[in-house]
């Protein structure tokens, strides 16, 4: 089987790769078992040496990377390098972490007692479409970093980053098949990942119903997991806040890469005494989002990544309700699909469910209480903002609200140096920060008799 790589902005084949069957994954896996044991079994500064070479040619090969990532994912040129530097920054950072992955000492009776942290083996990173790179890397960098191979299955639609990713490893002089891309369909690749006894970590991002049927797979063998899912995360702002800066940053925090972000604040409270106000000034910032050609450094928004997803977030948008805000995009071919956003209530389906498109929905709210209950009102955690200039009040409800990932009087939510991850639906466990290096390692503690 083939599958088919298309530029979402042009609906041209980009190219066509051949997908892996459960067969190439098994014979995969005890190649990386194989190339494991010796990566494992270098001294940990030869091992982060090789890793911050690998960092350095990714960094030569920056531009071809984001240029890849623009025609199989459509994100315009600007994040695409943005991407691309995200994975040199993980695998260095990665590489520092190599060194810091101490373990203790702790006083017994009778001898020493001290702590290794040993790799797992072979682990598996499966990677959803909407950012195929510093996804991959989130997973890959720490898991090599702990001693472990990696086999990457990237997403049915954008394989040719991780295929490149992989051949830049081997250029960098990491053992042969030590780092695998496995391009491949999701039951068949994916699922033969999840199911191998040779794989002993699962790192899943991706949509909640399969971050589900994987957990349960992996539950039957105790495998270690790490779910990375779905989102539908508030922006909170009260009145109190700096509105115009508040609503100026609002279409950055939900049409960034076309909405399909995991981060994406599609649900926007605005309290009652400045909602107006809010709208007012939300109206020209979404308009001044520019959509097009994702190779033009000036375009600020793509497509999305297929028809058929198109026609989901068409779904979320009824052509009964008119929308409060409506943005432009482009005719003719290509996945194009309008900034809109919608007035509505926390009970909404689009305010419920995530859309992952450049589709969000105003709430208003009353009081503290009433945006932590809209904000709490859903399956998901993973991230949010709040806006508001009184720092009791930021701190009461970055408490309060329930998800991993917050950022007050700011969108931001992902530094690789910071832990990531979701509450409830969100996900399970954390990725990124001090202790990513240290979640692709199991902890074993030695007891030594002194006589
Ligand atoms: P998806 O769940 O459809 O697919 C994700 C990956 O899983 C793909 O590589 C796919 O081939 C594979 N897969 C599908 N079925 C499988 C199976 N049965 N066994 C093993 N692997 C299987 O998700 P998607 O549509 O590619 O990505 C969008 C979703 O990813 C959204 O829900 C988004 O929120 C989520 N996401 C989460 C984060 C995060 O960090 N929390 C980051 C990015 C994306």
């Amino acid at each position: 089987m083939l599958l088919e790589v298309l530029n979402p902005a042009t609906e041209e084949v980009v190219a066509t790769v051949p997908a892996a069957t459960a067969e190439d994954v098994d014979a995969a896996v005890r190649r990386a078992a194989e190339a494991q044991r010796g990566w494992a079994a270098l001294a940990p500064g030869d091992r982060a040496r090789l890793l911050r070479r690998f960092a350095g040619v990714v960094d030569a090969h920056l531009e071809e990377l984001a240029l890849l990532e623009v025609r199989e994912a459509g994100h315009p040129v600007g994040s695409a390098r943005w991407e691309a530097g995200n994975v040199r920054d993980l695998l260095d950072y990665a590489a520092g972490g190599v060194e810091r992955l101490t373990g203790r000492q702790i006083p017994v009776a009778g001898g020493l007692d001290v702590t290794f942290h040993e790799p797992l083996g072979v682990v598996g990173v499966i990677v959803p479409w909407n950012f195929p790179m510093p996804v991959a890397a989130w997973g890959f960098a720490p898991a090599l970093a702990a001693g472990n191979a990696v086999l990457l299955k990237p997403a049915e639609t954008t394989p040719l980053t991780a295929l490149r990713l992989a051949e830049l490893a081997l250029a960098a002089g990491l053992p042969e098949g030590l780092l695998q891309a496995l391009p491949g369909t999701g039951p068949e690749a994916g699922n033969a990942l999840v199911e191998h006894p040779g794989v002993a970590k699962i790192v899943f991002t991706g949509s909640t119903g399969v971050g589900k049927r994987i957990m349960a797979k992996c539950a039957e063998r105790v495998k270690r997991v790490t779910l990375e899912l779905g989102g539908k995360s508030a922006n909170i702002v009260f009145a109190d806040a700096d509105v115009e800066r508040a609503a100026a940053t609002a279409p950055g925090s939900f049409l960034d890469n076309t909405g399909q972000d995991c981060c994406a604040r599609s649900r926007i409270l605005v309290q009652r005494p400045v909602y107006d106000r809010f709208m007012e000034l939300l109206e020209p910032a979404v308009r001044s989002v520019v959509v097009g050609d994702p190779a033009d450094p000036a375009t600020g928004m793509g497509p999305l990544i297929s028809a058929a997803h198109r026609e989901r977030v068409r779904s979320y948008v009824p052509e009964s309700a008119p929308a409060a805000i409506r943005g432009e995009a482009p005719d003719g071919k290509g996945f194009w699909y309008p900034a809109t956003v919608l007035e509505g209530s926390a009970a909404d389906r689009v305010a419920r469910e995530e859309v992952f498109g450049p589709v969000a929905v105003v709430i208003p709210f009353e009081d503290e209480d009433e945006a932590v209950r809209i904000a709490n009102a859903t399956d998901y955690g993973l991230s949010g903002s709040l806006w508001t200039r009184d720092v009791s009040r930021a701190l009461r409800v970055s408490r309060a609200v329930a998800a991993g990932n917050l950022s007050v009087n700011s969108h931001s939510s992902v530094r690789y140096w910071t832990p990531f991850g979701g509450f409830k639906q969100s996900g399970l466990g954390r990725e990124l920060g001090p202790d990513a290096v240290a979640a692709f390692a199991e902890v074993k503690n030695v007891f030594v008799a002194v006589e």
